[in-house]
């Protein structure tokens, strides 16, 4: 049987580490703080941060939701960074994204101070953790090497699979693996036969966006299966090629409609080793993981 890597237990453990170190720096007078930034009303990103601010209150960081109007111009936003960069009870800033089209998103995230990125975006963050240096790791893969790593699944020597190249996902996952002594090849969408090397990975990452994308053909049995992806199966027809008969997820789409399903066919979970369900797998790692990252910032700009 596949050991199931239950992200959302794990998660509970960073958060509580996390709790307590919360505790023992408001021993010598420090505050951890967030602010997030959130344009517009797409509703899954008024979900995230809402959860990122709970998250906040629960372990005693400040936070500071600041929800400019769709309206609000690339200039404005720029001030707006400038500000939080300047102010002393800010360790971390997010922005939410996506930002409005008509927001240069790419120069925003260049602006924020690389000692307060605490999704790890900054060139300059992502070039220390290519180099190996103290860094603010991105969310979600940092969050990846937790689920692995405390569940006590081997990484170095290991032949490592990231499936995606993004600058948020695949790229840093990739170097985290690397750090960790695997041996890691990143596959794309321009990879020649591509089962043919991801039936090579004891680990596989599959960060793609598209829904049940690696299937059983396309997995070593025993391996490790770790799925970033997040997609929702809107229609009927969708949702019959993956879970008809399955009577839980048949009750969830009855009720809302849709269901998420990660980027790895559910029918290749049963061959591997162990793997992340979706959801409850990788996705509660990203918000724990923000709040290790403000803490860590905090405690890096006050050289604590
Ligand atoms: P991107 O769209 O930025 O990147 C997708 C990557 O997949 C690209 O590198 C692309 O290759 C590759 N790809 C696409 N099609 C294929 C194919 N047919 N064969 C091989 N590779 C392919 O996505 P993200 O990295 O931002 O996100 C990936 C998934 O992870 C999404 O489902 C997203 O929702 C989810 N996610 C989940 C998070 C969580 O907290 N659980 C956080 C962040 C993301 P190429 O570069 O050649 O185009």
């Amino acid at each position: 049987m596949p050991m199931i890597l239950v992200g959302a237990s794990i998660a509970a453990a960073i958060k509580q580490e996390v709790a307590e170190e919360v505790k023992a720096l408001a021993a010598r007078g420090v505050r951890p703080g967030l602010a997030a930034v959130l344009v517009g009303h797409v509703p899954a990103s008024e979900i995230y941060v809402r959860s990122k601010v709970q998250a906040c209150a629960e372990l005693g960081l400040y936070s500071d939701l600041i929800t400019p109007p769709d309206t609000v111009t690339t200039a404005e936003m720029h001030a707006l960074v400038a500000q939080l960069n300047a102010r002393d009870n800010i360790d971390g800033i997010l922005i939410q994204l996506p930002l409005p089209p008509h927001v240069d998103a790419k120069s925003l995230l260049d602006a924020v101070d690389p000692a307060k990125d605490v999704d790890g975006f900054h060139p300059v963050n992502a070039g220390r953790l290519l180099a190996g240096r103290p860094a603010l790791a991105p969310c979600t893969p940092a969050g990846v090497i937790e689920i692995l790593k405390r569940s006590e699944i081997p990484i170095a020597g290991q032949h490592a699979v990231v499936v995606g190249r993004s600058d948020i996902v695949g790229k840093p996952v990739a170097m985290l693996l690397l750090h960790q002594n695997a041996t890691v090849t990143i596959c794309h969408s321009k990879t020649r036969d591509l089962p043919a090397i991801t039936r090579q990975a004891d680990i596989l990452v599959a960060a793609i966006g598209r829904a049940g994308f690696i299937t059983p053909e396309m997995i070593k049995p025993g391996a490790t299966l770790i799925d970033v992806g997040m997609n929702r199966l809107n229609t009927r027809e969708e949702f019959d090629r993956f879970f008809k008969g399955n009577a839980k997820r048949e009750a969830a789409f009855a009720k809302g409609g849709s269901v998420v399903i990660g980027d790895i066919d559910p029918k290749a979970f049963e061959i591997s080793g162990a793997y992340t369900p979706v959801p409850g797998g990788v996705g509660p790692l990203t918000i724990a993981m923000l709040m290790a990252n403000t803490v860590r910032a905090a405690k890096m700009r006050r050289g604590l």
